[in-house]
């Protein structure tokens, strides 16, 4: 849509605190031009400099990279919906795209074929009420994860602190420092849930709920901590001069700088920059997060925890709001999942997170009764030679050379 636009505006030139400014405007070719957009950079690396017509295409960057897989996972006999007696390979330890118009069927090949059948593979699942298909090939996966728009984290006690699993070390942190040890204030007592820990006004939510005469309700900040969840007992305690409560208020990004010396702490607080999370306070509210940064943070969690067997990750549309030099470190995060031997299968339509998979299979031709059958799949530079939907979008933006 960008390269499409006649003007554009430019905003960053980073995330939160980091950004604010407008550090380009105007056409494809000044963005391009201007050393500070992060825009123009992604444009020119994606060989686009002017407007591109359908007429004169633009060569990609020629990263694509190569299906390694040595096995497939083979959903056959899926007839969920518009689903029409297909099958669908998905090769395995390797990061798959799932395209196709809206409606065409990927959420039902996904969620209610791949899914189920291997949840009543692996035992997790005896809901018998329909049939998801018949699944080959999945013998080596010891679980399923999803990562989706329903995951918890919503609520004012959950936090980028608590979501990525960070936490979990700081507190082991603070109970080791002397002062905690003469209190005898365990791991546990740093937890802004424990009740013997968390300001009593909100217990430990830092914000209260409130309601006006309408009926209209909202969050807002806690008169009796401030936003800071923890009583005072607990904030007697301190790590080179910050409290659990001080931590809270550090973005990602800043804690980094004074946890150095702390392997784990600072192998997770990595993980989650290079997830593009650094400008997020740790204790920001999960009423505020959107879709996409909480599912970045349970990917962190995922990343930095290591999964005990292999596993097939399930995501639905990680990339909603990102930008594309986020989405690129989206799917650096994702190769690492593949890298450590899991499989990832992600319905996506950013063109720019699609050409970026080693793997894609798409829905289709049309929406409903008109799609559910799979009308293509290989590798991005395949599809951009199809005649679908998903090829043809993919050539005419220039996100991929025709072969
Ligand atoms: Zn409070």
């Amino acid at each position: 849509f960008i390269v499409a636009a006649d003007w554009i505006i430019d905003l960053g030139p980073g995330a939160g605190p980091r950004g604010g400014h407008v550090v380009a405007h105007g056409s494809v070719a000044d963005i391009c031009q201007s050393p500070e957009s992060v825009t123009g950079q992604m444009l020119q690396r994606m060989g686009i400099q002017q407007q591109p017509t359908s007429e004169k295409l633009t060569a990609n960057d020629g990263k694509t990279p190569v299906a390694t897989a040595r096995s497939m996972l083979k959903l056959s006999d899926c007839c969920r919906h518009n689903l029409q007696n297909i099958t669908v390979e998905i090769p395995v330890g390797v990061v798959t795209g799932v395209a196709g118009v809206s409606g065409s069927g990927k959420t039902t090949v996904v969620f209610e074929g791949l899914l189920p059948a291997l949840q009543q593979q692996l035992g997790l699942s005896s809901d018998a009420s329909h049939n998801p298909g018949t699944l080959d090939g999945a013998n080596d996966f010891a679980q399923v994860m999803v990562i989706d728009k329903g995951l918890p984290g919503r609520s004012p006690i959950a936090t980028p602190a608590t979501l990525s699993g960070v936490w979990i070390e700081f507190r082991r942190l603070y109970a080791q420092i002397r002062e905690a040890r003469r209190l005898g204030l365990t791991a546990e007592r740093f937890s802004y849930r424990h009740p013997d820990s968390r300001c009593p006004g909100c217990r430990g939510t830092g914000s209260i709920l409130v309601s006006d005469l309408n009926g209209a309700t909202w969050w807002s900040t806690c008169p009796e901590c401030h936003g800071r969840r923890f009583n005072r007992s607990t904030q007697t305690v301190a790590y080179r001069g910050f409290t659990v409560a001080d931590l809270l208020s550090l973005t990602i990004e800043v804690a980094r700088q004074h946890f150095t010396a702390l392997p784990r702490i600072a192998r997770g607080l990595d993980t989650l920059q290079g997830l593009g999370l650094g400008y997020l306070p740790l204790g920001q509210s999960g009423t505020t997060l959107s879709g996409g940064e909480l599912q970045r943070l349970w990917l962190g969690r995922c990343l930095s925890r290591g999964m005990p067997g292999v596993t097939l990750y399930l995501l639905d549309e990680p990339t909603a709001g990102l930008h594309a030099a986020e989405i690129e470190l989206l799917v650096k995060a994702l190769r690492q999942l593949t890298a450590a031997g899991h499989t990832v299968v992600v319905i996506e339509h950013s063109l720019e997170f699609l050409r970026q998979v080693d793997w894609l299979i798409e829905l289709g031709p049309g929406s409903g009764p008109a799609g559910g059958r799979v009308i293509a799949s290989g590798t991005p530079h395949d599809l951009a030679a199809c005649a679908t939907p998903t090829g043809e979008a993919l050539r005419f933006t220039g996100h991929m050379l025709s072969n």
